[in-house]
């Protein structure tokens, strides 16, 4: 099964998107991850994408389709994969249409997270991660069970993305408003858009994402 997480900044894709990968063994493949390590790791790519995401901008279409195409293309995509941040864009979606006609694959679900905006800027200021394996945490909503280390691998060093500011999540909404929001109608058009309350507890959302997954 392959399927798309679509929401804002905030909304709790990354979140909901490892769970599944944990549980389901569907691989997470989470656009803003890569390009975070690519900027991490120097690469040409990771050049181009710095200052843009440092600003709360989106990366090129034509970068982005590239860097997504050449991923579903590895063997363990093979056991289905959850798109988390891409696509972003209409142009980003009509293009994973036409690799996924290509490659003889299909998009079985998209899902919708639905959340009121007013509490994105307080999840994603409130956002770190763990520096070595990536688990997500919440100042507020979701701390380590012992304080200040990580529940899934013991690390004691956790990081903050620079761009988790009140200030460029104001760029980032419009970014979502404009580019992305119309891919929910493109979706919709489509007959594979369903709708999970983001706005409840992870595990309420995360009950409603297995549910559409059955096919509910
Ligand atoms: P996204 O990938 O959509 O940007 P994340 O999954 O990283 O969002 O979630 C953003 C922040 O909000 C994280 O710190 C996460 O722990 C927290 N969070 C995620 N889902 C919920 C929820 N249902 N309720 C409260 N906080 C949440
Ligand atoms: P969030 O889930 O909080 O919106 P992401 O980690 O998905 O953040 O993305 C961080 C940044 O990486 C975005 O603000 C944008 O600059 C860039 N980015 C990630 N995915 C895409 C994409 N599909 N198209 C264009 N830019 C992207
Ligand atoms: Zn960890």
């Amino acid at each position: 099964m392959n399927i798309i997480l679509l929401g804002p900044p905030g909304a709790g894709k990354g979140t909901q998107a490892q769970r599944l990968q944990t549980d389901v063994g569907m691989v997470q493949l989470s656009t803003g991850d890569m390009l975070r390590a690519a900027v991490k790791s120097g690469s040409a790519l990771g050049q181009k994408a710095k200052d843009i995401m440092d600003a709360g901008k989106l990366v090129p279409d034509e970068l982005m389709v590239g860097l997504i195409e050449d991923r579903i293309a590895q063997p363990d995509c093979a056991k289905g994969f959850i798109l988390d941040g891409f696509p972003r864009t209409e142009a980003q979606a009509e293009a994973l249409d036409e690799m996924l006609a290509r490659t003889g694959k299909k998009l079985d679900r998209v899902i919708e997270m639905e959340v009121d905006e007013q509490a994105l800027t307080e999840r994603v200021v409130g956002r770190f991660t763990c520096a070595r394996c990536g688990t997500g945490y919440h100042d507020k909503f979701k701390r380590p069970r012992v304080e200040g280390v990580c529940d899934v691998c013991g690390s004691k060093e956790f990081s903050r993305r620079k761009d988790d500011n009140a200030e460029t999540m104001k760029t980032r909404m419009a970014a979502y408003r404009a580019q992305t929001e119309p891919l929910l109608p493109y979706y919709r058009a489509k007959g594979v858009l369903k709708t999970v309350d983001g706005m409840a507890a992870m595990d309420e959302v995360y009950r409603q994402i297995r549910a559409v997954l059955a096919g509910a």
